[in-house]
């Protein structure tokens, strides 16, 4: 589904954030938000999410305006940098829980929990708690519990941060995978430029609340539009 953030604004107080930021995002398209520390990425992505209500401006979901809508009331999954797992539940409650809340008969949430499992490569898991899994199947497992609702969105703020270098890798491509298969819309917060090169279809680079650039991979490395955007991919941090 198109997601469309017309004229959004955010201030906190008397902080402006973000000022009449336009993005639009494609059905089915994968897109970085990418930018140093403190531009607004995660600010930007927490209106999308429904967590922070706009100062100004609209968000679309396709044709439906959600600016006011909470978090709950719009269709979206969302997995930040701490999983958030909860440690008293297994894995398959974990996972149907989205499910359990809306009311689901117990019967058809079995049935998605072992199709989202299936889909995310951990159904020998389901019976573990949190506390006996790796980093990796962690996030396999956050990643589960956000696309079970078949989201319209999904939302991912640093999700890789906490891994380490190799699993960060073979994140990335699951991740990855798992977009390009449920053909599901994602937005990626990340101040990594590798991660926001390899995995999405294009990138938004941020600087101080602003998009400075809008392009794919290919087209921002070859033709970086300021001296800001080829430091920013040149150097990483
Ligand atoms: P990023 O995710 O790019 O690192 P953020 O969106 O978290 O940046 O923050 C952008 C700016 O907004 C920062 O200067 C931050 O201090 C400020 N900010 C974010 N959230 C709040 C808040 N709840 N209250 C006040 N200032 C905030
Ligand atoms: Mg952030």
């Amino acid at each position: 589904m198109r997601i469309l953030l017309d004229n959004f604004s955010k201030s906190f107080g008397s902080t402006k954030v973000i000022e009449n930021m336009r993005l639009e995002v494609a059905g089915g398209e994968m897109l970085a938000l990418l930018g140093p520390s403190g531009c607004g990425k995660s600010t930007t992505l927490f209106a999308v999410c429904g967590i922070h209500r706009p100062t100004g401006g609209r968000i679309l979901f396709g044709e439906r305006d959600v600016t006011d809508l909470p978090s709950q009331a719009r269709n979206v999954g969302v997995v930040f940098q701490s999983y958030a797992l909860y440690p008293h539940m297994t894995v398959a409650e974990n996972i149907g829980f989205p499910l359990k809340v809306k009311g689901a008969p117990a019967a058809e949430i079995r049935k998605e929990v072992d199709r989202i499992a299936t889909l995310v490569q951990i159904g020998k898991l389901m019976d573990r708690r949190p506390a006996e899994l790796s980093g990796g199947q962690q996030q396999r497992v956050a990643l589960a519990r956000a696309l079970i609702r078949k989201p319209d969105v999904l939302l991912l703020d640093e999700p890789l941060a906490n891994l380490d270098a190799k699993l960060r890798l073979e994140m990335r491509s699951e991740i990855r995978r798992l977009q390009r298969e449920t053909g599901i819309t994602a937005i990626l917060v990340t101040h990594d430029q590798v991660e926001a090169m390899s995995m999405c279809d294009r990138i938004a680079i941020m600087k101080e609340g602003e998009i400075v650039q809008i392009a794919t991979p290919a087209e921002m490395y070859n033709n970086p539009k300021t001296a800001f955007v080829a430091g920013f991919l040149g150097n990483p941090p």
